[in-house]
């Protein structure tokens, strides 16, 4: 693993911002936040509301470039474009920078040039957490807070109801886990997962995104690292929740990059198309050709 994620209750020890650190999700880079903090401009606004029945979740970088500190470049003069409901997948290979572009995208870096905009709002206009509540990720490793199963579900909304904290759960086909123990969404869990198998932690994030309804939801590398029958249950979760959702997928997943209406691989600093999974050559560096990819069946 080569990010590591710091718990949001590390953050949460500084003052007060319990909420305000819960409702930003998790950081993808690590170190980050504490070598170059970014804060709200003096002019941010709040993300404006949806509008009811219009799609929402395009993301469009124009010209971006960043490097980390005095690295040369992740990504230089890059340009991707995706519209409101779209799913993309990024390959490339380890290193190009998939999870820079999130950390881009939610702001834990900014652009030494060009643009990033969210349904066309410039992020650096926007506040943090309107932003930040606007998406939700889910990564290769999710955190877990030791405490009440609700609770941590709950880190997805704030306000949600224990209704919704249950049905965004058996949503995420963790019923089973609400159903086993008397005190249901209200177990206990513990920190380092030795309640949650590494399947049940993914389904949790994914119950936690679901309950935010996020207009932009990024996924990077959700399914690495499980076994096969886990990985099986957490692609199907996340399909449900990428259903009809502007999605930034990160994976190397057959199974996920399915779920894509669109390939892009990140190589070089820029975006390359790669076309259409099922329709073009498998996007995959190297990949066999697969016939299954082809039969189009789940679109
Ligand atoms: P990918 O997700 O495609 O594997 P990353 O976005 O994690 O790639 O990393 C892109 C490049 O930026 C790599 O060279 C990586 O070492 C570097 N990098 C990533 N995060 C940081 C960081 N917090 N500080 C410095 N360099 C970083
Ligand atoms: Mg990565």
């Amino acid at each position: 693993l080569k990010t590591t994620f710091k718990p949001l209750r590390d953050l949460a020890k500084h003052t007060g911002r319990i909420a305000r650190a819960a409702a930003s999700g998790e950081r993808i880079a690590d170190t980050l936040a504490e070598a170059t903090p970014v804060e709200d401009r003096s002019w941010a606004r709040p993300l404006p509301p949806r509008r009811r029945g219009v799609a929402s979740g395009a993301v469009d970088l124009q010209g971006v470039t960043f490097g980390y500190g005095a690295d040369p470049p992740v990504l230089e003069g890059a340009d991707l474009h995706i519209r409101a409901g779209e799913r993309v997948a990024v390959v490339g290979p380890s290193g190009a920078g998939k999870s820079t572009l999130f950390n881009l995208v939610l702001r834990f870096c900014e652009p030494h040039d060009g643009q990033i905009r969210l349904d066309g709002h410039d992020v650096q206009n926007l506040t943090l957490t309107s932003l930040r509540e606007a998406c939700a990720v889910v990564l290769q490793e999710s955190a877990i807070f030791a405490g009440d199963l609700a609770d941590n579900v709950r880190l997805g909304r704030l306000d949600a109801t224990d209704d919704q904290v249950e049905r965004a759960l058996r949503e995420a086909a963790l019923g089973s886990l609400v159903d086993r123990s008397e005190h249901g969404i209200h177990q206990q869990v513990s920190e380092k997962g030795s309640t949650l198998s590494g399947g049940q932690r993914q389904r949790l994030a994914i119950a936690r995104a679901l309950l935010r309804e996020p207009r932009l939801l990024l996924l990077d590398e959700p399914t690495t690292g499980l076994d096969e029958h886990n990985r099986i249950e957490v692609v199907a979760a996340l399909r449900r929740l990428a259903e009809g959702r502007t999605t930034i997928l990160v994976t190397h997943d057959h199974d996920l990059l399915d779920l894509a209406d669109r390939v892009v691989e990140l190589r070089d600093g820029i975006f390359v198309e790669r076309g259409v999974p099922g329709r073009d050559p498998d996007p995959r560096p190297g990949a066999r050709p697969r016939t299954s990819l082809t039969t189009g069946g789940r679109r």
